[in-house]
């Protein structure tokens, strides 16, 4: 119990501290967790326990208070929690980045570690755009994306998010002004592969590249298209002299089914981002992953070093408990625990399909969406879920989750009952 009383804490927190996209003072009251195991949240109220079904947005892949992951972190925290990047390294990060080298697509040698997946897209694109500075072209700074995207809240990441109907459409006109190619269909279409053709030919002079989200768009509308576009990009930014960056901040990690949603395509891009499932869940950290190609272009230039320097760069923790959770995903069956969590969500939820109000059900390796035919009332959909025991957070007309790994069949057929529940009270 927390030395606060309950009510107490609950006002302070409406009164003082903000929510991810929420008004100040704050309008929901927000559940408050006292502790979290497996893939259980203990509430503070003393009412029980809610089934994750969110991973803490995409990131807590072997769940809660995992021995290994705390075992990474203490051994680390006796070691030591931090010290500077600048002139001084240590093993965790070498031993993180080698980790990453070796498990992404085949050409991606070079690692750069930040602090949160936005910042990750910024490095990014500082990346593509010094590159092409480097090499004497730098009216090439423009970013192509497809619509319906979502890359992070800072300003490079919100400037490639969707315009329209997305979280930034007030910043319009004071954002950079990016190139903008239409949604991907669900299913190959070779008009909408000829629509990326022509869009990167005719802006090939001013793109420094193209960036997306590999096979599923998340917070921009939870999307899923065919990997086969993802081929006609990697020809397209070839035939044009255009980088390529994945976003894989959200995909990374096996949540797909592939290690990584280019592995789906077998196409490395020139650069890729990736971040929440990185520690499991544990502290922040993210990285963009470049090609030799892309650091000897920016070595190559009138300013050969990228300026780029986070305060917090390669934490040990951070980068400790990284390492120790990818050993975890990769010493295990984890294609069969995603491929069972995949049958479990499309047999629990096949029944949203019948319910009115319902646009579409959609399952992929471990995600399932539920897409409405109209907003989500946030309030009855959380009652629904809670009742049921299970933790959603929905968005826009979106009821998803995106489980645990560890997750075992009884939680995901309840995630999938309390997603149905949503679907037919919010
Ligand atoms: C969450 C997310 C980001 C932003 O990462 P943060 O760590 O929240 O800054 C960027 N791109 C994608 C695809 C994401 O899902």
């Amino acid at each position: 119990m927390p030395d606060v009383p309950l009510n107490e804490l609950v006002e302070l927190d409406r009164r003082h501290v903000w929510h991810p996209y929420g008004p100040m003072p704050g309008r929901q009251e927000p559940l408050v967790v006292a502790s979290a195991s497996g893939v259980r949240l203990r509430l503070a109220d003393g009412s029980g326990e809610l089934v994750d079904g969110m991973s803490s947005w995409w990131s807590a892949i072997h769940g809660y208070n995992h021995p290994v992951l705390n075992e990474a972190v203490r051994g680390q925290l006796g070691r030591m929690s931090h010290v500077m990047f600048g002139g001084l390294t240590h093993e965790p990060a070498v031993t993180l980045a080698k980790r990453l080298v070796d498990m992404s697509p085949d050409g991606l040698e070079h690692v750069f570690l930040t602090d949160s997946g936005s910042v990750s897209v910024e490095v990014a694109v500082k990346m593509c755009l010094q590159y092409w500075r480097s090499l004497g072209r730098p009216e090439k700074r423009r970013m192509l994306t497809w619509r319906g995207g979502y890359h992070g809240d800072t300003w490079q990441p919100m400037s490639v998010c969707d315009p329209e109907g997305g979280m930034h459409e007030l910043w319009q006109g004071v954002l950079p002004r990016q190139v903008f190619a239409d949604a991907p269909p669900a299913t190959y279409e070779e008009t909408y592969a000829d629509h990326l053709r022509e869009l990167i030919e005719r802006h090939a002079d001013e793109l420094a590249a193209v960036i997306v989200e590999p096979v599923v768009q998340g917070a921009g509308g939870m999307r899923f298209h065919s990997p086969a576009y993802l081929r006609v990009l990697r020809e397209a930014c070839d035939a044009h002299d255009v980088l390529l960056v994945f976003d894989e901040i959200a995909t990374g990690f096996g949540r797909t089914g592939a290690l990584f949603a280019a592995d789906h395509a077998s196409v490395t891009p020139d650069v890729m981002c990736v971040g929440k499932a990185l520690t499991g869940g544990y502290l922040t950290l993210a990285a963009t992953l470049c090609t030799a190609g892309v650091a000897d272009g920016i070595s190559r230039g009138e300013v050969p070093v990228l300026a780029h320097g986070p305060t917090f760069m390669g934490n040990p923790l951070a980068a400790a408990v990284a390492g120790a959770s990818i050993d975890l995903l990769l010493g295990q069956d984890w294609q069969g625990e995603v491929k069972r969590i995949e049958a479990g969500l499309r047999e629990g939820l096949a029944e949203a399909e019948e319910l009115p109000g319902v646009r579409d059900v959609r399952v992929l390796g471990a995600i399932g969406v539920v897409q409405l035919d109209h907003p989500v009332d946030m309030a009855a959909a959380t009652r629904a879920t809670v009742r049921e025991g299970v933790w959603v957070r929905p968005f826009r007309d979106l009821i998803y989750t995106m489980p645990p790994f560890i997750t075992g069949d009884e939680d995901v057929a309840r995630i999938a009952r309390a997603v149905c529940a949503a679907a037919r009270e919010g």
